[in-house]
């Protein structure tokens, strides 16, 4: 399979790099001069439970790609998603299917302003990764993939993505669900990611607080009510308990919106708390929580943007 990825950071690299040892023709795509010259130079090194991979992928800049693939992986930050398919639009074919895995709400609904509505798949991954270096990507354990066209059908492309990814080791299924695990996964972010970027505090300290716990609870049980009503099935039991584990076994963890804010970087809560305002308030809901984490992020990205 021709796979582009756009947006080489982390996760990119992970995909793509796994991708491409599973034999897929893959280019990656991305921005920065620093990370794609890293990569053309001396491979991605990929770093994966113990194991360190050199992988002789190409990366380029979105204009010096001249051949459309079958499948475009979206793995920029949710914010650069628009200006990342801009970019991309030269070498987006007829067949491009487009895939997003990122966080948050409304990234499948953005690729739909790229190519028609059945080429847009969208889910999500629990896989990890961290950008150590230029060209040097970490990942550590094991995660699951979920995806499923927007349109709802099982078509033999959407197999063929899945078995792509199944194939380089990103256990991959097909699941009516996706959408109730994105929801799901919004719960848990918009919870934790924010607390921690708020108060400065690692996973650990949010942990031994009965009152932040308490707070990212109230956060998760609004999200998903605003999931119900919209008729996804999301499950609160489902976040909570993921949330326990992940205080329990991150504990010295930096979610990647602390680490956008102590990089005076913007965030993805837009996508996140954000959009979970917005769909509340087109429903006639209060998420007073996630609300009030929402403004507090915002609040503090404006400071960080004039400091
Ligand atoms: P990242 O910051 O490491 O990588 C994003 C990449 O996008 C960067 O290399 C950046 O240069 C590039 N980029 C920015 N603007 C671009 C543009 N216009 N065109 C092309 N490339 C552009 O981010 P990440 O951690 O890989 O996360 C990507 C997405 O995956 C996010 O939505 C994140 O929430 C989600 N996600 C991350 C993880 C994780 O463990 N890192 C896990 C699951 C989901």
């Amino acid at each position: 399979m021709r796979v582009g990825v756009l947006g080489a950071g982390a996760m990119g690299c992970l995909f793509g790099g796994l991708l491409h040892r599973a034999g897929h023709d893959v280019t990656l795509v991305d921005v920065s001069v620093e990370q794609i010259r890293a990569i053309n130079e001396h491979g991605l090194i990929l770093e994966r439970d113990g194991e360190v991979l050199r992988i002789p992928v190409p990366a380029r800049f979105a204009g010096e790609v001249a051949i459309a693939p079958d499948l475009l992986i979206v793995f920029t930050k949710t914010l650069h998603s628009r200006a990342a398919l801009e970019s991309a639009r030269g070498f987006i074919g007829p067949a491009t299917t487009l895939l997003t895995l990122q966080n948050g709400l409304g990234n499948a609904e953005i690729m739909e302003c790229f190519v028609p509505r059945e080429r847009v798949v969208q889910g999500i991954t629990t896989f990890p990764a961290d950008l150590v270096s230029a060209g040097r990507v970490h990942s550590l354990g094991p995660g699951q993939t979920k995806i499923m066209a927007l349109d709802g059908r099982v078509t033999p492309r959407l197999e063929e993505v899945c078995s792509a990814l199944e194939g380089a080791g990103l256990s991959c299924e097909i699941s009516p669900g996706a959408t109730a695990a994105i929801w799901e996964k919004v719960a848990f972010n918009a919870a934790l990611n924010t607390l921690t970027a708020v108060t400065g505090l690692t996973v650990g300290p949010i942990a031994d607080s009965p009152e932040a716990r308490d707070l990212a609870r109230r956060i998760a049980g609004e999200v998903v009510r605003v999931a119900n009503r919209k008729g996804i099935e999301a499950d609160l039991a489902a976040v909570l308990e993921t949330m326990e584990g992940a205080l329990a076994a991150h504990r010295g963890h930096q979610p990647s919106m602390l680490q956008d804010m102590a990089a005076h970087r913007r965030t993805e809560v837009e996508s996140l708390n954000g959009a979970v305002v917005r769909e509340a308030g087109a429903l006639g809901i209060e998420v007073p929580f996630t609300e009030a984490l929402y403004l507090l992020v915002r609040t503090l990205e404006s400071a960080n943007a004039t400091a």
